[in-house]
C-alpha cells in the first residue's frame, strides 16, 4: 500500500464530527473545542504516518476503522489538557519550604474560606461602614500590623519591592542614600538594591566595603543632599569571618543627628522568634521597629507564611508621605491579598502559628517526619511491587525563598526506585502526572522530602507513582 492510499484513509472532519463517540464528548466540551482537537488529532495522525512510512509498520492494520479509533483517542487526551489550567496544582516534595517557582508561602484553609467569602461578593474594601463613607483600604489590617509590630502605622503593597521602590521614590527622588557595601543585594528574579534605587531616582552612595562598614563610614559621606540611610537584610547569603557592620541604635542615633530617615528592607518578615522552632535567631520585624528604624519593609509570603504582599510600617507622617505618592496607586493590593492577609494577622496576633503551614513545615519534628516518610514509602512499596523499590532515608531540607541561607533543616526523603528508569526520567514522568509531583535528585537517586507534603500530598504522590508504574 503506498503512502498516498494510507493518507487516503484518514479520517475526514465531516465524518468524524458524526460519530456518537465525538457527539457526546460535543456536549460535555462544546462544538468549537472538538473541532479544534479533531483537526489537531487528524493533522498528527498523517504526521505520524508520513514519518513511519520508511519503517516497517504493519500495514495493514492501518484500516479506516483503526485510525478513527487512533484519532479519537488523540481527541479524547487533547480535550482533557485544554480542560486542565495552565496554573495548576503541584505536589512540592523538593522540601524546599519557600519555594519561589513553586508559588512560596501556601496558606491556611481559615485563609480560603475568607477569600470565598469576600471574593463572591460585595465588601466595604474602601468603605467606612460607621461613617457611610470613603474609607482606606489598609484600614482592613493597619491595627493589626499596629499591634503586632509596635510601629505607629503601616500600609501594604503589591509586593516587598515595590514596597522598597515606592519608599525610596516617596522619601528620596534625587536625594542621596547611603547604604553598606556589604548589603549591595541581589535576590532573585532580578531585584537588586543599585537598580531599585536607580528606578527611584533616589541617588546610590555606597560605602564601607564587602565584609566590613563602620558608623564613620555612614557619617563621612553624609552631606546637604543625603535624605536615607537604608540598611538592608541580606537575606540570601551570609557574610563570614573577618567582618562587622553598624547596628541599628548606632545607625538611629547617626540619622537623628543629621535629620535624615532611617529605612530597612528586611526582605523576610519574621513576627516570631524562629529559635522556638530550632531555627537560627533571625531579626523581626519588631526589632526594627524598637530599634527606631523609621520604615520598615518585608515580604508577605516569605516567612510570614502569607500572600503575596509588601508590608511597610514605620512612624505616621512618613507612612501618609508614602500613601500619597502615585506609584503607590500602581501597587496597590488588591482585596484577595487583603481579605488573606487579614486572617494571617489575626492568627499570629492569637499566636496559633502552628496554622501556619510555612511555620509548621519548618518546624516539623524527625518523629512526625519519619512517620509520614514510612506512611509514603509503604503505599509506594506496595504499588511498585517487583517493579522497583522505597527506601526511607535521611536527608537535610532548605527553607529556601532566600531566606536563612546556610540553614539546613535535619529531614526524612523517601528514596524511589524504579527499575528500568533513570531518576531524570522518573523526574520527567511525575511532572507530567495529573497532579505534577516535584521530587529532587541527588547522589543519582529520586528523592521525596515529606517535609513539604501534606497527608493529601503523600495520599495522591502514591496515586501518580501507581500510574507510571502501570505504564511501565
Ligand atoms: C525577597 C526580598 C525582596 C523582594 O521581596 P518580594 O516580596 O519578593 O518582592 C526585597 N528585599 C529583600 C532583602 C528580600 O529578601
Amino acid at each position: 500500500m503506498s503512502l498516498n492510499e494510507t493518507l487516503r484513509k484518514l479520517p475526514k472532519i465531516g465524518d468524524l464530527i458524526e460519530r456518537p463517540e465525538i457527539k457526546e464528548l460535543v456536549y460535555f466540551y462544546g462544538k468549537n473545542v472538538v473541532l479544534k482537537a479533531a483537526r489537531e488529532a487528524v493533522n498528527e495522525l498523517r504526521e505520524q504516518l508520513i514519518l513511519s512510512e520508511t519503517s516497517c509498520h504493519s500495514k495493514e492494520k492501518l484500516t479506516e476503522e483503526n485510525l478513527i479509533k487512533e484519532a479519537l483517542k488523540i481527541i479524547i487526551k487533547k480535550l482533557e489538557e485544554y480542560k486542565s489550567f495552565s496554573l495548576k496544582k503541584v505536589i512540592n516534595a523538593t522540601g524546599v519550604v519557600l519555594h519561589t517557582n513553586l508559588g512560596r508561602a501556601p496558606l491556611p484553609k481559615e485563609v480560603l474560606e475568607n477569600i470565598n467569602n469576600i471574593a463572591s461578593g460585595y465588601s466595604n474594601l474602601e468603605f467606612d461602614l460607621d461613617e457611610g463613607e470613603r474609607g482606606e483600604r489598609y484600614s482592613h489590617v493597619k491595627n493589626l500590623l499596629i499591634d503586632l509590630t509596635g510601629a505607629e502605622d503601616a500600609m501594604v503593597v503589591n509586593n516587598n519591592a515595590g514596597a522598597v521602590l515606592l519608599c525610596l521614590s516617596a522619601l528620596s527622588k534625587g536625594k542621596e542614600v547611603i547604604v553598606s557595601r556589604g548589603e549591595l543585594i541581589e535576590i532573585g528574579g532580578s531585584f537588586r538594591i543599585p537598580d531599585v534605587m536607580l528606578q527611584s531616582g533616589a541617588k546610590l552612595v555606597e560605602v564601607g566595603t564587602t565584609n566590613k562598614t563602620h558608623l564613620y563610614d555612614y557619617e563621612r559621606a553624609i552631606n546637604e543632599n543625603t535624605s536615607l540611610l537604608l540598611k538592608v537584610h541580606t537575606s540570601n547569603y551570609r557574610i563570614i569571618g573577618f567582618t562587622s557592620s553598624v547596628e541599628r541604635y548606632e545607625l538611629k542615633k547617626l540619622a537623628g543627628k543629621y535629620d535624615l530617615v532611617f529605612m530597612e528592607d528586611l526582605g523576610s518578615g519574621v513576627l516570631v522568634d524562629l529559635r522556638k522552632y530550632g531555627i537560627p535567631y533571625e531579626p523581626t520585624v519588631q526589632d526594627s521597629v524598637k530599634a527606631g528604624v523609621d520604615v520598615v519593609t518585608f515580604s508577605g509570603d516569605k516567612l510570614l507564611g502569607g500572600p503575596q504582599a509588601g508590608i511597610i510600617v514605620g512612624r505616621r507622617e512618613i507612612i501618609e508621605k508614602i500613601k500619597k505618592h502615585p506609584l503607590n496607586r500602581a501597587l496597590r493590593i488588591d482585596k484577595l491579598t487583603l481579605a488573606s492577609l487579614e486572617v494571617i494577622l489575626k492568627i499570629y496576633l492569637e499566636g496559633n502559628m502552628e496554622k501556619i503551614p510555612v511555620i509548621k513545615m519548618i518546624s516539623k519534628d524527625l518523629e512526625t517526619l519519619q512517620k509520614d516518610a514510612e506512611k509514603l514509602a509503604e503505599g509506594l512499596n506496595s504499588i511498585l511491587k517487583e517493579k522497583g523499590n522505597a527506601v526511607v532515608l535521611d536527608d537535610l531540607s532548605e527553607v529556601g525563598g532566600g531566606s536563612l541561607p546556610g540553614v539546613q533543616l535535619p529531614t526524612k526523603v523517601v528514596a524511589l526506585r524504579v527499575y528500568g528508569l533513570e531518576p531524570e526520567e522518573i523526574s520527567k514522568r511525575l511532572r507530567s502526572a495529573k497532579i505534577p509531583v516535584i521530587g529532587r535528585i541527588n547522589k543519582n537517586e529520586y528523592l521525596l522530602d515529606v517535609r513539604t507534603m501534606n497527608e493529601e500530598d503523600i495520599f495522591y504522590t502514591i496515586d501518580m507513582v501507581g500510574k507510571i508504574v502501570w505504564e511501565i
